[in-house]
Order: C-alpha cells, then sequence, then structure tokens
C-alpha cells in the first residue's frame, strides 16, 4: 500500500510516501519512496523535493495556499519525469494521513476523516489555533485533489498523552474551569515519544509493560515525557507546546504572573506578551543570538560567547529538571532516549543534560556519546550506569504511515 503523509503548518506542507502494510510493518520493512517541503506558503515558496537515493530538488515559485502546494506535490509525484517506484498517478496512492496537532479529549486514538472527525477537530481550533486550521486546510486539500474514495486519517499528537492521570493533566485552579473550558494539561509531540517508546523496546527486546522510561525530544521545539509501563504519564508540555522545556523560541515553565506584569510595565497586549513568550524567547531570547541550537554551540566554541552560554546552560537545567522530576513519580526508571534535531546530533548537550547525575545511576560513555551522530540509535551510557541513555531517532511519519495502514485495514490493535 503507498500512503501519502501531510503535515501542514501554518506557512508550510511536508509531505512523504511510504510503501508499507502489515507485513511491512511487522518485519520493519516499510520503504520510504518520497519526501518533500514546502515553505513559505502565500509568497515567494520554497520547494525541496527529494526522491530516496536520488538528489534533492530545489526551486522557488510562489504558492498561494495548502491547495496550491497540495496540487503542486502531486504534479510533481505523478509526472513521468519524477519516477518514484510504483507511482504513476493518483490511483497509485492507496491511503493518505495527516497529523493533527490537537484532538483535545475527544481523540485519543488515530482514526478515519469523516464528516464527524473533521467536525471534531474543528471543535478544537480554539485549543490550537494555530495548528488545527492548517491541519484541516491539508484534509480539505486532499479530499478535493484525491475525491472521497481515498480514505483519509488522522494521527494526533495528543493522543499519546491521553493516558496522564487526571492528577497530572490538571492544573491546580478551580476545577470548574476544567469541567467548562477543558483547561488542562494536554501534551504534544505524542507521535515522537510513542515511536521513540516503541523502538526503544525493539532495540532493547522489552515488552510494553517493562517499558519504563523517560523521552527526550529536542528539536526547536521541545518536550519530556515519562513512559511507564509503556504509556505517557507525564509530558512537559501542557493546555498548549509553550509549557515546559526551555525551546528554540519558547520560554517553556514561567510563573503566570509575568504576563500581565509585563502587559502592564510595556503597555502592551496579551497577545504581544505571548508573542514574546512564543516567538522571542527560549535560547534566542537568552543568546540574543540565534535558536538554532547548533549556531550557538558554534558561538560557544569560537567565541566564548557568555549569554549563548548562559542559554545552553538554561537549556540542560531545564531538562535535568523534568528527568529528576520523573524519575521521582515514576519510581522507576530503565532508560533515557535523547531524540530530535539536537537530542540525535549534539554529543554535547546530552553530555551537559547528564552531568551530575551519577548519583542517580546515570553514566555516559564519552566515546560512545561522540559517535552517535547523524541518525544513529544506539546506547550511549557506560556498561555500569544503572539508568540506560540511548539515542533513538524519532520517525513520525513513519507513524503516520503505519496509523493510517493500521485504520484503514480496520486492524483494531495499534501496530506496537
Ligand atoms: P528539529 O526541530 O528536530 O528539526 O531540530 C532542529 C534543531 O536541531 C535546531 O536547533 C538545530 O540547530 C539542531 N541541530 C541539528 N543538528 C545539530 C548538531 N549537529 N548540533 C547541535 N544542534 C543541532
Amino acid at each position: 500500500m503507498n500512503v501519502i503523509v501531510f503535515n501542514c503548518g501554518s506557512s508550510s506542507m511536508k509531505f512523504q510516501i511510504i510503501e508499507t502494510d502489515m507485513e511491512k510493518i511487522e518485519s520493519d520493512k516499510d520503504v520510504m519512496l518520497a519526501k518533500g517541503l514546502i515553505e513559505r506558503l502565500g509568497s515567494q515558496s520554497l520547494v525541496t523535493f527529494q526522491i530516496e537515493g536520488k538528489p534533492t530538488v530545489k526551486e522557488a515559485l510562489p504558492l498561494r495556499d495548502h491547495r496550491a502546494a497540495l496540487n503542486y506535490i502531486m504534479k510533481w509525484v505523478t509526472s513521468d519525469e519524477t519516477e518514484i517506484p510504483g507511482i504513476n498517478g493518483l490511483e497509485d496512492i492507496h491511503a493518505i494521513g495527516h497529523r493533527v496537532v490537537h484532538g483535545g479529549e475527544k481523540f485519543k486514538s488515530s482514526c478515519r476523516i469523516d464528516n464527524e472527525v473533521i467536525q471534531g477537530i474543528e471543535d478544537c481550533i480554539d485549543l490550537a489555533p494555530l495548528h488545527n486550521p492548517a491541519n484541516l486546510k491539508g484534509i480539505y486539500a486532499a479530499r478535493e485533489i484525491f475525491g472521497p474514495s481515498v480514505p483519509q486519517v488522522a494521527v494526533f499528537d495528543t493522543a499519546f498523552h491521553s493516558t496522564m492521570p487526571e492528577s497530572v493533566y490538571l492544573y491546580a485552579i478551580p476545577y470548574q474551569l476544567y469541567r467548562r473550558f477543558k483547561i488542562r494539561k494536554y501534551g504534544f509531540h505524542g507521535t515522537s515519544h510513542r515511536y521513540i517508546a516503541y523502538r526503544y523496546r525493539v532495540l532493547t527486546n522489552t515488552n510494553r509493560e517493562n517499558c519504563n522510561i523517560i523521552t527526550l525530544h529536542l528539536g526547536n521545539g521541545s518536550s519530556a515525557c515519562a513512559i511507564k509501563a509503556g504509556n505517557s504519564i507525564a509530558t512537559s508540555m501542557g493546555f498548549t507546546p509553550l509549557e515546559g522545556l526551555v525551546m528554540g523560541t519558547r520560554c517553556g515553565d514561567i510563573d503566570p504572573t509575568v504576563i500581565e506584569y509585563l502587559a502592564h510595565k510595556e503597555g502592551s497586549s496579551v497577545d504581544e506578551v505571548f508573542s514574546i513568550l512564543n516567538k522571542r524567547s527560549g535560547v534566542l531570547g537568552i543568546s540574543g543570538l540565534t535558536n538554532d541550537m547548533r549556531d550557538l554551540l558554534e558561538e560557544i566554541e569560537e567565541h566564548q560567547d557568555r549569554r549563548a552560554k548562559l542559554a545552553v546552560d538554561m537549556f540542560c537545567e531545564r531538562i535535568k529538571k523534568y528527568i529528576g522530576a520523573y524519575i521521582a513519580s515514576m519510581n522507576c526508571c530503565d532508560a533515557i532516549c535523547f531524540s530530535a534535531g539536537i537530542g540525535e546530533n549534539s554529543a554535547k548537550i546530552r553530555e551537559r543534560t547528564c552531568e551530575n547525575l551519577d548519583f542517580l545511576g546515570i553514566k555516559l560513555d564519552p566515546k560512545l556519546n561522540k559517535q552517535a551522530v547523524g541518525g544513529k540509535e544506539m546506547r550511549i551510557s557506560s556498561e555500569d550506569s544503572k539508568i540506560a541513555v540511548y539515542v533513538i531517532p524519532t520517525n513520525e511519519e513513519l507513524v503516520f504511515a503505519r496509523d493510517t495502514v493500521r485504520v484503514v485495514l480496520n486492524i483494531p490493535k495499534p501496530w506496537h
């Protein structure tokens, strides 16, 4: 089965075409055939397409919106020159998977998209005003282009965290506010945390019930997740993806009083303050230089920039705080798994994060840690580390595709 998966942002659209079915899933033989990214929708868009094993194609052209982008992608995918194995026309795409950021309390697993599901995603727009509308645009565009006979599946970022207990997901505000407005912690990056936990189980031959780990998705957006007996029992992002770790441009945990105080001092609106907390904070805000961790680390290396160092210190310190908190609430932890752009590539950040945690039984092997770059999946802790440490590259697109297969084939059991 050829599945195309879409990850639509407000001004971007990512896709992958993956050849997969239950047999391929069980033997881990899914094949990624092609992928692409269109950025800056609505102006001069940047297009990057790649067929597996062939050079990347890049171009710039104006694409008005998600529909125009999807049209352009499908024209490229099906054109005679493109030559994606097994794909000659639209009819060779058998199912479509969509990342949907917010499923609220309604969606606890992936599901086939029909009018009721679309309504459910629309109902969650209030909770994710930037993300869900973009995801819906992708869904509408795909419906128009592929027609109603090609099944579409929604895979929710929040779903994996639906197992968090009430005592963890509630904020300590009047309970009626949760009842009336559903104000609670939802958590995000669920597909990624779920995939990392699945790979950990495969790597270590651990069954779901015995999977007690902390997963760290450290990218431009970052979050930590405590996984006990295979289920998410706590995660650092909250009502929105602003809570938790220090990120590229987001502040993470902060005393909410700052918002009112800052609005008052600057004479700005609440929206303006949130724009600061979402777009101008995090390591960018502290360093005053960049949100890009690689550039920040280079700056420290080359110029010993004090604020760049401070930003990195704060980034690692916050992760450490969550590791400690999660170990305390899990009462058992077999491994810590680093993932995403920073977690998969930066030995320095992993080293800094695990520094002085030996009293908890966390000890990195410096040599292994340095080897784990560029998508390697491996253990990086020393033999005598009580809690193992792994680098596990994430692959959210694969989860979108596999969930799509499972839902389309009506297989009730998850693929892992
Ligand atoms: P993601 O959002 O998962 O794509 O991750 C993006 C982040 O990963 C950016 O901050 C990049 O600078 C960071 N990153 C990628 N490669 C490296 C590297 N080799 N060292 C440090 N950070 C990196």
